[in-house]
């Protein structure tokens, strides 16, 4: 066909080079020459012309018979032949239809012309015509809709055949002046569900149609141009979401899918110490393994560290799938590390099977995160996510969501749990300890919720808070005559970052509520100290200056040695809960009794929290325990019923 083209070409270019040699034969034969000689010129140059003519029109019939359109594939009218064929076929087993629509060239048409309009549609035919093979038929169906029919056809064929195309479209967009975006349907006709051709077509084009909406939506978001990413070789969220919307919206029902999201744990180590280019290519090294793994049907650099794949797991067994992955991860480490001057390499990687087809691609993709930050998290390697996880999930979202406005709401309360004297038996202080009162009335404890705060560093806001609460309860008391009682309050280890600020906040509120020192108690814990220990000894002795006491909180849950502690500032100690949340056993009791005895020589203040039974008590006192915290005697209780058992 190109061919014949060429020849049209060719004949256009004799006419005029006949035209061109006629006149100046005239020119030429003017100054009075043999008539005849003239006149034979004249006549052998017209029945050139009329021979190159004829010969064009000709090859034109012949181009507009053989059924091919202008953007160089097959027409409707041959399309419609196709189509008729196949209906009086014997069978439209193994046929698969892929229905193509092309997006903005309405917009491209109607900015750049028509002219460049045909270039757009010409550019995507031939992207389509890369993807063919010797069973595939394309036909441009109408404006900007292309058909292809495929005989001999697969699911995985079809699939690939997408896949292969949007990745080339998503490398020409990376340079397009016009991005390239299309909506595709297809269906195959098969033995579980053999449709007759027509139908077949209509399955493909309601499933193009839906495609279509959903990335329209998308586009609501801003011009393609707009969202690519500016990493290299990577793929943007919009871009991923539409792969992922594609391949489900398209997917045959047994077929079953696993969404896989994949990052390298501490790779900016790897940057740091090895330099940018060498973590560059162990990423497109990487990236190169991944696209081996078997069955995969698409993976992309994703952004930073992180890749997104889906693979075909159909028929087989998650439990299978996961050891696949964590075996394939294991044997991509092993060649990473044989080829470049690294020690050590971790892999996550988060699973999401893709069982339901109604959910949206951004949930897939942010379940697939959150079960790649739990294998990080438990260093399983290889996580899958489930519902238990979800709920995880939705409840630190609505714990970060939420805080601000809690916060302004009051919607926290300070909860009391009383210490007691280990020589009086009577209440000596109390802890305070934070509930998160809900506006739906649900209390929320600490543990569900501090350590997201923690994460995202807002449990500063809310110690400030509770330190407000509790200075303003004992400006209370004392306004009110009523007697005070020393207030131990936990410091979070944020805090250790902005030392300055915490001091300063503190003397701010030590100069406000001008509360005695002897009343106030800080907690920081064990693991705080060892992780910060320059930091903390430096808030100590800001405290101290200030004569406030503090205490080591949770003591024996992390690493000092008991011989440490002779040198530690702290002026209380408080031994973990963990020590008796077993009972108490022989050894158990030796273990306490060593700790008592070194704590008294260094002249610590011993608190024991967790005390649950009357054997801990008699226990704990008999080895000289100074004050004693447990459910033994009081729960944390809220303020109201803490100032009626004081009173
Ligand atoms: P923590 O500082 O070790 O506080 C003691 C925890 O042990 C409290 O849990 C308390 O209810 C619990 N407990 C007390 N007696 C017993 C007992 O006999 N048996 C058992 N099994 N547990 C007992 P809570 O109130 O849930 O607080 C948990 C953690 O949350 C606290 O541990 C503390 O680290 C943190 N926290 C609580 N309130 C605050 C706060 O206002 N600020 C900061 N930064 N952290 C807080
Ligand atoms: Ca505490
Ligand atoms: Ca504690």
């Amino acid at each position: 066909m190109e061919k014949n083209k060429k020849i049209i070409k060719l004949c256009y270019l004799q006419i005029a080079f006949y035209v061109v040699f006629l006149t100046s034969l005239l020119l030429h034969f003017k100054r009075g020459l043999d008539h005849r000689a003239f006149a034979l010129l004249i006549i052998l140059t017209l029945l050139g012309c009329a021979s190159a003519l004829t010969l064009t029109d000709y090859l034109k019939s012949l181009l507009r018979r053989s059924g091919f359109d202008v953007a160089g594939v097959h027409d409707k009218k041959s399309l419609e032949e196709k189509l008729l064929q196949l209906q009086n076929a014997d069978d439209t087993l193994d046929v698969g239809v892929m229905m193509f629509d092309m997006n903005n060239l309405k917009m491209i048409n109607d900015t750049y012309g028509h002219e460049e309009g045909d270039v757009f549609i010409q550019t995507f035919a031939s992207y389509l015509t890369r993807i063919l093979t010797e069973d595939s038929f394309l036909a441009r169906f109408g404006g900007d809709e292309f058909v292809i029919v495929q005989n001999h056809a697969t699911w995985n064929q079809l699939e690939q055949m997408n896949l292969q195309l949007q990745t080339m479209i998503d490398t020409y967009n990376q340079t397009a002046d016009h991005p390239l975006s299309y909506a595709v349907g297809y269906e195959l006709s098969c033995k579980n569900h053999y449709y007759l051709i027509m139908d077949l077509l209509q399955m493909a084009d309601e499933k193009m149609y839906q495609d279509k909406r959903y990335k329209k939506q998308l586009q609501k978001n801003g011009p393609l141009a707009a969202r690519r990413s500016m990493l290299a070789e990577s793929i943007s969220t919009d871009s991923l979401k539409e792969k992922i919307f594609t391949l489900l919206n398209n997917r045959s029902e047994e077929k079953q899918y696993a969404f896989l999201m994949t990052d390298v744990d501490n790779f900016h180590l790897i940057n740091d110490y090895w330099g940018y280019e060498t973590g560059t290519n162990i990423l497109n090294f990487i990236l190169k393994k991944l696209e081996l793994f078997p069955q995969t049907l698409f993976v992309n650099r994703y952004h930073s560290d992180i890749f997104v794949g889906i693979i075909d797991i159909t028929g087989q067994d998650p439990a299978v799938v996961r050891e696949k992955i964590s075996a394939y991860h294991k044997q991509a480490i092993r060649e990473v590390l044989e080829s470049y001057p690294l020690n050590y390499m971790t892999l996550n990687t988060g699973v999401y099977y893709l069982n339901d087809t109604d959910t949206p691609a951004e949930e897939v993709i942010s379940h697939a995160n959150i079960a790649r930050r739990r294998a990080k998290e438990t260093s399983t390697c290889v996580f899958e996510y489930n519902t238990e996880l979800s709920s995880t999930e939705q409840k630190r979202a609505e714990t970060i969501h939420s805080f601000q406005n809690a916060l302004a709401k009051k919607e926290f309360q300070i909860y009391f749990q009383p210490k007691i004297s280990g020589k009086t038996q009577e209440i000596a202080s109390a802890e305070v300890l934070v509930r998160w009162l809900r506006e739906d009335g649900t209390l929320w404890f600490p543990d569900s919720f501090l350590p997201i705060l923690e994460e995202t560093g807002e449990i500063e806001s809310l110690d400030y808070y509770v330190y407000n609460a509790a200075f303003q309860w004992l400006v209370d008391r004392r306004e009110n005559g009523l007697p005070l009682l020393p207030l131990s309050l936990n410091v979070s280890p944020v805090h250790f970052r902005k030392i300055d600020t915490f001091t300063q906040r503190i003397t701010q509120l030590l100069d406000h509520y001008q509360i005695p020192s002897k009343y106030l108690v800080f907690e920081i814990t064990e693991t705080t100290y060892i992780h910060n220990i320059d930091a903390v000894n430096q808030m100590i002795r800001f405290f101290h200056d200030r004569n406030i006491r503090i205490s080591m909180d949770d003591f024996g849950s992390g690493y000092s040695s008991l011989n440490s502690l002779k040198d530690i500032l702290f002026d209380e100690v408080k031994i973990d809960k963990h020590f008796l949340s077993a009972g108490l056993s022989e050894k158990g009791k030796i273990v306490l009794e060593e700790m008592f005895h070194l704590l008294k020589r260094t002249d610590k203040w011993i608190v024991c929290e967790g005390v649950e039974t009357k054997e801990m008590v008699d226990f704990l006192i008999a080895e000289g325990c100074d004050e004693l915290q447990g459910f033994y005697y009081y729960k944390p209780m809220e303020q109201k019923k803490f100032e009626e058992l004081i009173a």
